[in-house]
């Protein structure tokens, strides 16, 4: 099992537009973070978590040429935004993309991207085949081609987003809460990606204090922090302040987990 990390930056990204601090101007690739998702491969089964704003430039700079499923954690425009290129993979794959998204999910992308659901669809708009993400999925998981998703559910302010769970992985992004019985389907987890955002308090997000705190309470062999805002420092300075095992996540990270 291979993990990329496609974007470890919040919602605006890093560097931030037209913003003259250190970290945006930093000139080390580390610091240049797209919006955050991340590439699962199990075997030749490739699956993305998301699709943010930056989907089509994550696609081309990782050279995904092939992908089988997209899987959705939550409605943001930040996680959504960049759908509509999945009309590259329709075209060279010859079909519509399965993806798998709850009903507040399914509802974003049927108002976000109207025209890819209308009476007159054709070959020139995205084509998806939507996989519910119901209830019965919440308790029994479920399958991509054969590999299992557990969902982790977790709460980011009133929004309900998913995590999820692939054999000893597990990604998690925009939460500041973990309900207990999702902490129970972390159990074993030895590789965690977790959004952290920044060192001061944010009503949606958990700040870098709250962040570890979970972390230890996971208890990952190793975990990697994504949905980093420029707040959060330089990747070099941050990573100088973590604690052994936790690693600041950047673009292009590969995680390896066999
Ligand atoms: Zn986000
Ligand atoms: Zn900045
Ligand atoms: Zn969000």
């Amino acid at each position: 099992m291979k993990v990329t990390l496609l974007g470890t930056g919040t919602s605006q990204g890093v560097p931030v537009i037209a913003c003259k601090c250190d970290v945006c101007q930093s000139r080390d690739p580390k610091d240049k973070r797209l919006r955050a998702s991340i590439l699962v491969q199990v075997n030749d089964v490739s699956v993305v978590v998301d699709t943010g704003p930056d989907f089509r430039m994550q696609m081309l700079k990782n050279e995904v040429n092939h992908l089988d499923a997209i899987v959705y954690t939550h409605e943001h425009k930040d996680h959504v935004a960049g759908m509509d290129d999945v009309r590259a993979f329709n075209q060279k794959h010859s079909k519509a993309m399965p993806i798998w998204a709850n009903e507040a999910v399914e509802k974003a992308l049927r108002r976000d991207f109207f025209y890819a659901f209308g009476q007159n669809t054709h070959g020139g708009l995205p084509q998806v085949d939507i996989h519910k993400l119901g209830d019965h999925e919440l308790i029994n998981g479920f399958e991509i081609q054969g590999i299992n998703w557990t969902v982790l559910p977790v709460m980011h302010a009133a929004m309900e987003v998913y995590g999820f769970r692939i054999g000893d992985f597990a990604y998690i992004t925009d939460v500041n809460f973990i309900p207990d019985e999702t902490y129970a389907k972390l159990k074993g987890v030895k590789v965690l990606v977790i959004s952290a955002l920044r060192k001061t308090h944010h009503p949606s997000h958990f700040s870098l204090d709250q962040v570890l705190d979970v972390i230890e309470r996971v208890g990952a062999e190793s975990t990697y922090l994504t949905h980093l805002s420029h707040l959060i420092g330089k990747h070099k300075d941050f990573q100088a302040q973590l604690p052994q095992g936790v690693y600041v996540g950047w673009d292009g990270c590969v995680i390896q987990n066999d």
